[in-house]
C-alpha cells in the first residue's frame, strides 16, 4: 500500500493558511509518513514547480494538480502527469476565467479601506471557470490528465450539493469523499477516494488514503484507477 494524500491546498489558495508553503506540506507529508502528494489549489498551478522540487529533495512521490471551479460551482480535482502538462491545462483554463467589469464604488459608500490588488486576484483564482462538470473529463483528456469530484458528499461545491445526485453523463475517474457512509447511487466500481483537503499544516495527517499502487508517483495512480489500459 501507498500512503497517498492527493488534496492539499497551498498557500496561493484564497482560503488557505499563509504558513502552506511548498516546502512546510512537503516537510508536514514525510513526517506524517505520507509516500505520494498531489499539491492542488484553486484554478492555478502556480505551486507545483517549487513542491514538485521539494518532494524530490525529501524523497516522496509528488503529482501535480489543480482544483478546477466548473461552471456549476462544483469542485474537481485534475492531476497531470508532470509540471509541463500541469502548466499547459492552466493556461488553458485560464483562457475560460469569466471576466466581469470592476465598476467603481459610488463615492458615498467607498469604504476608507485601501485597494489589495494580491487579496483580489487570489479571490478571482477562486471563481467558476466557463467549463461544465460534464465537459471537464472530455478537456482533460488531452493533457492525458485523471480527473474526479473532489469532496462530493459535502455541503458546498460538490456534485451531491449541487446536481443531487450522481448523474449518468459524469464520466470521472474516481470520486473523493469526505464522510463515512458514501450516497447510494454511486457507480460500483468507481474507486473512492479520501483527500485531507488539508488548508492548514496540520490537516496533513497519517494515514492519509492508503492505496494499492505499483509506484508512488501519477503513473502508478493512473493504472490503479483506469485498470492499467
Ligand atoms: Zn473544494
Ligand atoms: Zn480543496
Amino acid at each position: 500500500m501507498i500512503n497517498t494524500d492527493l488534496h492539499i491546498h497551498s498557500c496561493v489558495s484564497p482560503c488557505a493558511d499563509r504558513e502552506m508553503t511548498p516546502e512546510a506540506i512537503v516537510a508536514r507529508a514525510r513526517e506524517a509518513g505520507l509516500e505520494l502528494i498531489a499539491v492542488c489549489d484553486h484554478n492555478t498551478v502556480r505551486s507545483c514547480d517549487a513542491a514538485a522540487d521539494a518532494a524530490r529533495a525529501a524523497g516522496i512521490g509528488f503529482i501535480p494538480g489543480i482544483e478546477v471551479t466548473t461552471s456549476e460551482d462544483i469542485h474537481c480535482i485534475v492531476l497531470l502527469p508532470d509540471t509541463a502538462k500541469a502548466h499547459a491545462f492552466s493556461r488553458w483554463l485560464d483562457t475560460l476565467r469569466l471576466r466581469m467589469p470592476r465598476r467603481p464604488a459610488p463615492m458615498t459608500r467607498r469604504l476608507p479601506i485601501p485597494r489589495d490588488p494580491e487579496a483580489e486576484e487570489r479571490e478571482l483564482l477562486y471563481m467558476a471557470r466557463r467549463i461544465s462538470i460534464v465537459d471537464l473529463p472530455g478537456a482533460v483528456a488531452p493533457f492525458g490528465g485523471l480527473v474526479w469530484p473532489a469532496h462530493a458528499d459535502k455541503n458546498a461545491n460538490s456534485v451531491y450539493s449541487v446536481l443531487g445526485c450522481w448523474t449518468p453523463d459524469l464520466r470521472m475517474d474516481a470520486v473523493e469523499l469526505c464522510a463515512d457512509t458514501e450516497p447510494e447511487d454511486l457507480p460500483e466500481g468507481l474507486p473512492r477516494l479520501r483527500g485531507s483537503n488539508a488548508h492548514r499544516i496540520w490537516d496533513i495527517r497519517s494515514p492519509g488514503c492508503p492505496l494499492p499502487l505499483s509506484s508512488p508517483d501519477f503513473a502508478g495512480l493512473r493504472a490503479y484507477l483506469k485498470g492499467g489500459d
